[in-house]
Formats: structure tokens, C-alpha cells, sequence
């Protein structure tokens, strides 16, 4: 069986050198939460992952959910599991205290939910859903449904979900469909959703729907869209459950991966119209999603962190066991474990290098939304929002990207073996593959990142970021080596990274909108590769520095050295390639007619 152990070491590390832990709990309303806390909650959560939800993720992909006449009975254990969840406070960790969360930092919840992810991706999408439908009625609804409704999602009595997508409105959510009309003081809902992660399921005993719809007199397109709370089983006014609603899963889809969680087709109104209260304020339903967008595309970027962990975790171990074939340099000795075979080893660097990248990526924008959430200074507040924007599609998109690729290389270090179901190295790769496409493609990032992020302020945003890592490079305290070989090599990489990034960004600034476009999706990769590369540069420098201090743990501080080096000279060189592919590229990207293709 797959077994899973959160990087405790490197989480912590991670946070404290690159999140600016200690800053985020300096800042106003994080005095109760100390250092010491934060391990302990991190050692109490990884016990939690390890032990009740790594164990069940196998079965949860073989059994999957099934569905009969409207009901969806989850894989064994899930119910089990996800009750001693809400017992033990996880659901409503992240969430505001207000109404019942721990309302710990972004940086402290985001290790936490890398462990959830990792341990069993399917059962924490039921979580991440209920607290982004929470965050959207925390902002935005009225008080009387905040009171209603939160307590019990916070605790997870009631789980949340997101209503997005019909059959023609995908990425599209100009042509989203669905009717709400107004009766009394409430709304008749009816259309058809699909694609609704943990839309119907045995674990909880409401399902409070957020549902995008338009009213009768609504304008067309986005403009026209509001947000609207529809619950499976009615509330009454003392929070007691009432009749059902007219809502119904319709079916659950068969699926690639993530069999644990039902992806179900949701029909609203197919007969009176279902009862929904409105949240925000009419035809302002996108504004209302994107309050919780940051927070949806960090965490989907984080399944990539998680599930490439995991992935790799789990190669580690079998090319430590495996014995096949005799290592190079010594042909006379026993047949030897697969790690000693310098291909092998290539692959588990390269997954390693990989992993520690993303997640110094994911850890630093967590740090910088806790900056612009809550540092003292308005004007810091401000530039942490912007950076926060601008990081957010990169690392939605770079990071589940290259889940795609870990996650097969896992496979790839378990020779036939990965292939065949039995070892679950093919789960990884099968419930990564979902990543790069819910909570919009990477094609989708791509453009907020060049349109809205990028030329919006003229790659201001961007360009400040460039200066900032320049002067990391230029500063002979924070980055020369100083004669050290090892972080001398790495200056060297990120400085043509750099350059690579400067030269892209300055073309995508000056060319027409479709030839942008054609490059948009190698640029986002770009900028992960380089900005995630100068983040393993400083995790470098912080580890050669608290070697020299003596810190205890020398082994993880050596080897953090040697890893990033192999990121810069393995990984950061790729930024060369995509910096032609972005400039070079766009003549033979919309090079054919259609009917050429
Ligand atoms: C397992 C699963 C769970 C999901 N959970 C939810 C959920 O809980 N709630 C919910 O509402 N939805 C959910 N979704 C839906 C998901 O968000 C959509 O599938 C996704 O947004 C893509 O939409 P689509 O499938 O219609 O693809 P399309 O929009 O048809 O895209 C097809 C291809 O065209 C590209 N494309 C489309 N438009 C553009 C453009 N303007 N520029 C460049 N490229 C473009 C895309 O990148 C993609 O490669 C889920 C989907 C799945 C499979």
C-alpha cells in the first residue's frame, strides 16, 4: 500500500525562509499563534494525513462513488474519515474565528492543506469547496444567511459547492444559462450544471450550492451573471433542517481520476424552481467569485505540490527496494536497487527539485496574501496584493503543469510496475492529470496572466518583480557565494533565467494581442521556472548560512544545497527554450488554416 509522510523539514523550512513566517506572525491578529504552535499543528495534521486519509485514498480510487436515484454513497472509510475531520477542527481550520474557525495564517493552512492534498486529493476537494463557499458568503452575503449557514459549514455539519459550469458555458461563463426568478423575499433557480465537485454525497447533512445564474431582466454576457445560495435540504430560521429543495443530482461522471469525489450533473428546478437567496448584489456574481479566486487557484496549484510529493515519495521508495541490474562501476558486485543506476537517480532528482521549487513557489505567494491581508502598513498591503495577483495564475498553472510530468516520471522510476494498477504510482499521475484544467485551464491562466496581470499595468507588476530578483542577484550579501561554487553556479543560471524572462516579458509587451496570446501559455512556464528558480536560490543561501551557524540538521541543509543546484542547471535552463518559443513562436502557432490541421 502507498504510503504517505509530509516533508515536515522542508515545510517548515519553506515557511520560515521563503513565507516570512516569522513576519506573517508578527502582523496584527496573529499574536495567539506562536512558532511552536504552528509545528505542533503541523505534527498533529501530518498524524491525521498519514494515518486516516493516506490509507483510504486507494480504495476511494478503486470503489469510487456510486450513484443510485439520486443518491451518492462515497467510497469505505470516507464517512468515517471525514466525521473525525470535522471532530478534530480541521474543515474550519483556515476559516475566520468569527464563526468558528481557527482563522490561522494563509502560510500555516496552505502546509496543512498540502497535507490533506497529498494524502488523499479526492477527499480534500470536499473541504477546499465548503471553504470557498464560505469565503464567498463571509464577503458577501447578508448577515442573516452568514449567521445561518456558516457555523455549520465552518464546522462541516454542511458542505459547500461551486455551480459554474453547463454543458455550453465551460471557460466560458458568458453563456452561462441558468434562470433565477424573483418570488417574495427568494429566487426560483432552474438549469442544469455539470462537472459539480462533490455535488451530492452521504458525508454531511446539507449541501449548501452557490449557483451563478442570471435573472429575468439581466444583460448578456458576464455582465448579466448573479450569485445565488441554494440548499439541498431548506434551513429553517432556528438552523433545524426543513423540506428538500427542488434540486437533484442528475448523475455522477465516470472518470479519469479522483474517483473519490463525486463529480456530479446537478439539476435545479424541474419542478417548482428550486429556492436560492442572493448573495451580493444583482449581476454581480463573477465579482463575487473572484473574491475567492485567489484563494481556489493557490490551493489548486498546491494539489500540484502535493500530488507530485506524493508521487515522488512513493518512487523514492520503490527504487530503494528494487533490486534490478548491477550498478555502473561495479559489475562484479550483487545485483543492486534501481537507485544506484544514474537514470534513476536523474528521475528522482529531477522529481525532488521539482517538488521543493513548487512549493517554495506556493509558500511564497501564501506569505504574500498574508501580507496584503494583514501587515500594518497600507502601502505594503497594496504591493502585496498586486504581487499576489500577478503570482497567483502562475502558480495555478506552472505548478500543476509540472505535476503532469512528475507524476508520470513516478511511473516511469516503477518500470512496468507503474503501470499496472496494483502499486497506485498510475492514481498520482491519473488524479494530477484533472489539475491543469478545473478552476480554468492552464490556457486560461495563461491569458489572465498576459492580459490582466501582465499589460493591465503596462508589466509594471512584473517588471517591479524582475528588479527585485535582479537586485537578489546583484546583492554580494544575499546571493554572490561569495566564492562558494555551489551558489556561484546557481547566480550564474538564474542571472540567463532572468534575462530570458526580461526578453519575453518586453516582447509580449509590444506584440499584437493574438501573437501574445499564441506565446502565453510558454511564458506563464517561464515565469515559474525562473521566479521559482530565484526562490530555490534563497533557500540555498538560507541553508549554506544556518550550516555555518551549526544548525542540528546538517544532512537536510547539504542536501537542500545540491538540490537546488541541480533545479538551476537542470530545470532553470529550460527558461532559454521558452523564451524562443514565446518570441519565435507565434508564426507557425497560427501558421495553418483550419482545415491544414
Ligand atoms: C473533475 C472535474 C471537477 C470539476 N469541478 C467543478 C466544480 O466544482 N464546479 C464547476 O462549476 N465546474 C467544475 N468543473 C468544470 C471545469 O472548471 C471546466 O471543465 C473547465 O473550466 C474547462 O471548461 P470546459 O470543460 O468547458 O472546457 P472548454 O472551455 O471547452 O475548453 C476546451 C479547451 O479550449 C481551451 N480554451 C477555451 N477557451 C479558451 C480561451 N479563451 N483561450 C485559450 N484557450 C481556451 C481550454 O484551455 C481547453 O484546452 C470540473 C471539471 C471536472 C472535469
Amino acid at each position: 500500500m502507498s504510503t504517505y509522510t509530509p516533508p515536515l523539514r522542508d515545510m517548515l523550512f519553506v515557511m520560515k525562509e521563503i513565507g516570512s513566517l516569522d513576519a506573517v506572525l508578527a502582523q496584527p491578529g496573529n499574536e495567539e499563534v506562536t512558532v511552536e504552535l504552528v509545528e505542533a499543528v503541523l505534527e498533529e495534521a501530518a498524524k491525521f494525513a498519514s494515518n486516516v486519509l493516506a490509507p483510504i485514498n486507494a480504495q476511494g480510487d478503486t470503489q469510487g462513488c456510486r450513484w443510485n436515484d439520486g443518491v451518492v454513497t462515497t467510497a469505505d472509510g470516507f464517512k468515517q474519515a471525514y466525521a473525525g475531520f470535522c471532530e478534530t477542527g480541521w474543515n474550519g481550520m483556515p476559516a475566520g474565528t468569527e464563526f468558528g474557525g481557527q482563522g490561522m495564517p494563509t502560510l500555516v493552512s496552505t502546509a496543512v492543506l498540502e497535507m490533506w492534498k497529498a494524502s488523499n486529493m479526492a477527499f480534500s476537494l470536499c473541504q477546499m469547496l465548503t471553504l470557498g463557499a464560505v469565503e464567498a458568503i463571509t464577503h458577501h452575503a447578508r448577515d442573516e444567511l452568514k449567521q445561518r449557514y456558516l457555523p455549520a459549514m465552518v464546522e462541516g455539519r454542511w458542505t459547500g459547492t461551486m455551480n459554474i459550469t453547463e454543458p455550453q458555458a465551460g471557460s466560458d461563463l458568458a453563456a452561462i444559462r441558468t434562470k433565477a426568478v424573483p418570488e417574495g423575499d427568494h429566487y426560483r433557480i432552474s438549469g442544469t450544471k455539470i462537472f459539480i465537485t462533490w455535488g451530492e454525497h452521504d458525508m454531511a447533512q446539507n449541501i449548501i450550492h452557490l449557483v451563478l445564474a442570471r435573472l429575468p431582466d439581466a444583460p448578456a454576457g458576464v455582465k448579466g451573471i448573479s450569485l445565488f445560495l441554494c440548499p439541498k435540504f431548506l434551513v429553517n430560521a432556528d438552523g433545524s433542517l426543513g423540506a428538500r429543495n427542488d434540486l437533484v443530482c442528475a448523475s455522477i461522471e465516470h472518470k479519469m481520476g479522483i474517483h473519490g469525489s463525486a463529480t456530479a450533473v446537478m439539476a435545479f428546478g424541474e419542478g417548482s424552481g428550486a429556492i436560492g437567496g442572493l448573495i451580493g448584489e444583482p449581476n454581480q456574481g463573477l465579482a463575487c467569485m473572484f473574491t475567492m479566486m485567489n484563494h481556489a487557484r493557490l490551493n489548486v496549484g498546491l494539489e500540484g505540490v502535493a500530488i507530485s510529493e506524493r508521487a515522488y515519495q512513493q518512487a523514492r521508495q520503490y527504487a530503494l527496494d528494487r533490486v534490478q541490474g548491477k550498478t555502473l562501476g561495479r559489475e562484479d558486485a550483487q545485483s543492486a536497487t534501481i537507485i544506484g543506476h544514474p537514470d534513476v537517480r536523474r528521475m528522482l532528482m529531477d522529481m525532488k527539485a521539482r517538488v521543493e521549487a513548487m512549493r517554495a513557489l506556493a509558500y511564497y505567494t501564501a506569505g504574500q496574501m498574508d501580507r496584503a491581508h494583514g501587515h500594518k502598513d497600507g502601502a505594503t498591503r497594496q504591493s502585496a496584493q498586486t504581487l499576489v495577483d500577478l503570482l497567483i495564475p502562475i502558480v495555478k498553472g506552472w505548478c500543476t503543469d509540472n505535476a503532469l510530468g512528475i507524476t508520470s516520471d513516478g511511473v516511469q522510476v516503477h518500470g512496468g510496475m507503474g503501470f499496472i494498477e496494483e502499486t497506485g504510482a498510475s492514481q498520482h499521475l491519473r488524479d494530477a492529470r484533472i489539475t491543469t484544467i478545473y478552476e480554468g485551464t492552464t490556457g486560461i491562466q495563461a491569458n489572465d496572466l498576459i492580459g490582466r496581470k501582465l499589460a493591465r499595468d503596462g508589466g509594471a507588476a512584473m517588471k517591479r518583480l524582475i528588479a527585485v530578483m535582479g537586485d537578489d542577484l546583484d546583492s554580494a550579501r544575499a546571493m554572490s557565494g561569495q566564492g562558494d561554487a555551489t551558489l556561484d553556479s546557481m547566480a550564474a543560471a538564474l542571472r540567463t533565467g532572468l534575462g530570458a524572462l526580461t526578453e519575453a516579458t518586453h516582447w509580449l509587451l509590444a506584440a499584437s494581442a493574438r501573437d501574445a496570446a499564441a506565446g502565453a501559455v510558454p511564458y506563464l512556464k517561464l515565469c515559474g521556472t525562473v521566479i521559482a528558480g530565484w526562490l530555490m536560490a534563497r533557500a540555498a543561501h538560507a541553508a549554506t548560512a544556518q550550516a555555518a551557524r551549526g544548525d542540528p540538521h546538517a544532512d537536510f541543509l547539504a542536501a537542500k544545497r545540491i538540490t537546488a543546484l541541480h533545479y538551476a542547471l537542470h530545470v532553470l535552463p529550460e527558461g532559454g527554450a521558452l523564451r524562443d518559443t514565446v518570441v519565435h513562436g507565434s508564426a507557425t502557432t497560427l501558421g495553418l488554416s483550419d482545415s491544414q490541421f
